[in-house]
């Protein structure tokens, strides 16, 4: 069986959709009318725990062979935990997970991704968090948090655009071999394109697309804007 990743999918689209608010229906629409536009989707708990587990399953079997789910639980727990979480996850025919670097390696993440590698999931670690708080401690151990997610070889990490900084350390760090996925586009601030130009390979996109009343010219517009500052095709 061969199993599609994440890095795939760079030449459709560089937009991964953030679904948190709990509306199947809505949702359904919404994907059906931009799935040619996006690479992925992001399942946040919200929306796991709103609409259920069978109505996840029912949406990723709709969209599965032209989008990469992702399972945004953010897991921070030990290993068998975390391993058991990812199963599940599995069994939901998710191709992704989000999980803390900050639990740490051993107990940790060392066996949980080993897991998540036997049953072809990829793991992307958050290295940095774009809220004010984040730097009272999670942004603070941020070179260790990228030392992990080499150490535990994950796919790649999750790391703020409204703070390119951190997406161009993580670059300059983690090499070409790890994917840098970035929230905070549109709503929280960042403009499109402003984490591809800083070294990204993904934006995460919800709210700006998701409130929007005309989500695929919204769509149309970030691709446009992220392919100005990509200077794709110039
Ligand atoms: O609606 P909006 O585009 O702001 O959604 C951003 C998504 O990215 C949310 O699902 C949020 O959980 C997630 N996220 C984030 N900042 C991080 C990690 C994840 O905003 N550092």
């Amino acid at each position: 069986m061969c199993f599609l990743k994440l890095q795939d999918f760079k030449n459709k689209s560089r937009i991964i959709l953030a679904l948190d608010f709990p509306d199947y229906k809505f949702s359904m629409s919404l994907l059906n009318s931009i799935q040619d536009f996006i690479s992925g989707v992001k399942i946040g708990l919200p929306f796991l725990l709103g609409v259920g587990i069978n109505k996840v399953k029912k949406l990723i079997s709709a969209f599965s062979k032209k989008l990469f789910f992702i399972a945004d639980l953010k897991l921070a727990d030990v290993s068998h935990v975390e391993s058991l979480v990812i199963e599940s996850l599995k069994e939901m025919k998710f191709s992704g997970i989000i999980a803390h670097a900050f639990t740490g390696i051993s107990g940790s993440l060392e066996e949980s991704t080993k897991r998540a590698k036997e049953l072809n999931i990829q793991v992307f670690l958050v290295v940095a968090m774009s809220h004010i708080g984040a730097e009272e401690i999670l942004n603070r151990n941020f070179d260790h948090l990228l030392k992990i997610t080499i150490k535990v070889d994950a796919d790649g990490c999750i790391a703020p655009a409204t703070n390119p900084t951190y997406i161009k350390r993580a670059r300059e760090y983690l090499g070409e071999d790890y994917l840098i996925l970035s929230p905070g586009i549109g709503t929280q601030g960042a403009p499109p394109g402003m984490a591809l130009k800083n070294g990204a390979d993904f934006e995460i996109i919800g709210r700006m697309i998701i409130k929007s009343t005309d989500p695929i010219n919204v769509v149309r517009d970030i691709l446009k804007k992220q392919k100005d500052a990509l200077k794709i095709g110039e």
